[in-house]
């Protein structure tokens, strides 16, 4: 059977960072510093998603470099709110819009900041119940797919959240595997548990990795605005073809590994990768895999994973999936989205 391309082999790959602020919520940029800040970084995409307001910066977009619509709604719990100073939990959605002049949003964007309200005037807000309560959220992604975004659940560590808030999750397009922000801030914002077991519950989910950036360095000195994102396979950088490729799924989410090519044929993975000391398999049941440095080499650049006895075995399980982890020799990973069985040749 032929080789297949689990990430597209495009001529360019994009860094994303998809969870950003700036001064039009509680960030301390103009957006055009935060475009500056990234494309000196590297970086060709930022989604900017400030704080319950949904805003278009693509005046800001050039050749190189591609701002997407966005915004992050929070829906708190009142029943949760430890004290006054400490916000209790609450969950945190970030919407992409698939086109950039989309400025829908849930709910009313608070007026607060002067700076803010030239885009919070632009905004097209509905009123829907901010409650805390699956139903109430799960309303709010699915009014939020009709009107055309791509919806993330964010940071369930800062958001003191747990099963019982996202177990029961519809509808989500990604989850941040990691929220370099959170982490910098001194929370264990590393989701990948989280995001497999959602994956376990049926849910076809991509992983983000994000910086949730709100200033380059966190309150504690931590640089973290660099340091999480999504590497994004699309044919060009271009509005459509970057939001295509996120919706079928050509990305990964890294700290640091960068994958060169992951291929499928015959029942087999092969990766091609920047240098890691280990690269894992997980599914979506007890099958697994571990590649690490052959001959005592400190690290690897290839792997190959014979996942056939896997496909028999599952061929008739729905929802099996499989997907990948590397880490380098500092720790930093990357994550793969997971592969169902049910999209692969087999
Ligand atoms: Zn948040
Ligand atoms: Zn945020």
């Amino acid at each position: 059977m032929a080789q297949i391309h689990l990430l597209p082999p495009v001529e360019h790959r994009f860094k994303a960072n998809l969870h950003t602020h700036s001064r039009i919520s509680d960030g301390v940029m103009t957006p055009a510093e935060v475009k500056a800040l990234y494309k000196n970084a590297g970086f060709q995409i930022v989604a900017m998603t400030d704080h319950n307001i949904m805003a278009d910066h693509s005046e800001l977009s050039d050749d190189d470099f591609l701002m997407l619509t966005g915004g992050e709604f929070n829906v708190n719990d009142p029943e949760f709110q430890p004290s006054k100073h400490k916000r209790g939990k609450t969950y945190h959605l970030c919407m992409i819009a698939r086109c950039p002049d989309n400025l829908w949003q849930p709910f009313p964007a608070p007026m607060k900041r002067e700076f803010a309200i030239p885009y919070i005037k632009k905004t097209r807000p509905e009123d829907m119940p901010r409650v805390y309560g699956i139903k109430e959220i799960n309303d709010i992604i699915a009014k939020a797919n009709e009107m055309g975004f791509l919806v993330t659940y964010n940071h369930p560590v800062w958001s003191l959240q747990d099963y019982s808030d996202w177990s029961g999750l519809k509808g989500l397009w990604g989850m941040e595997v990691c929220n370099s922000g959170s982490v910098a801030s001194g929370y264990t914002e590393h989701n990948a548990t989280v995001y497999q077991d959602m994956l376990r519950l049926g849910m076809h989910l991509m992983p983000v990795a994000a910086s949730d950036m709100h200033e380059e360095k966190s309150r504690y000195g931590m640089v973290y605005y660099n340091t999480a994102w999504c590497t994004v396979c699309a044919e060009k950088l271009e509005y459509d073809a970057v939001i295509a490729a996120l919706e079928k799924g050509d990305l990964y989410a890294s700290l640091g590994p960068e994958i060169e090519s992951l291929t499928w044929e015959d029942g087999k993975v092969r990766i091609r990768c920047t240098p890691v000391r280990s690269i894992q398999v997980e599914t979506h049941f007890r099958t697994t895999r571990l590649a690490i440095p052959k001959d005592d080499a400190a690290t690897m650049e290839e792997a190959e994973f014979d996942l056939s006895e896997w496909v028999e075995q599952e061929r008739d399980t729905p929802n099996a999936f499989f997907r990948l982890t590397l880490t380098d020799p500092d720790g930093n990973y990357a994550v793969t989205r997971a592969y169902w069985l049910s999209e692969l040749p087999v």
